[in-house]
């Protein structure tokens, strides 16, 4: 703009037309009339519906369902019956003997 000004030429004969007054207001000539709910759009045919993209929680974030307590989970009728196995003893599968398991047993020589 500056070494056009030197030069003594108008400057706005170097701008676009879509930066005029005229452009603009030719731009907002026409009102668009706001629509009520969605079933005011057209219908076009040969398109598919595009789906929200799948809920996934993301890393660090809380589960969205809450964890139910035994008592709610058995009045609902979705019981799982699991037994403990705390009264049961250990018994070791090498040696056969009770307080002891496969990993922890120390016996060299195992009766089999
Ligand atoms: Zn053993």
């Amino acid at each position: 703009m500056r070494v056009i000004s030197s030069l003594n030429i108008d400057v706005e004969a170097f701008v676009s037309n879509s930066y005029t007054k005229a452009s603009f207001l030719s731009r907002y000539e026409y009102n668009i009339h706001p629509l009520n709910d969605t079933s005011e759009w057209p219908h076009v045919e040969g398109l598919h519906t595009i789906l929200p993209p799948l809920r996934r929680r993301l890393p660090g974030m809380p589960c969205v369902k809450r964890k139910r307590d035994r008592a709610e989970r058995e009045l609902n009728g979705h019981t799982k019956h699991i037994m403990s196995r705390a009264d049961i003893p250990l018994r070791c599968t090498i040696c056969h003997q009770t307080g002891r398991n496969k990993a922890t047993c120390n016996d060299p020589f195992p009766v089999c």
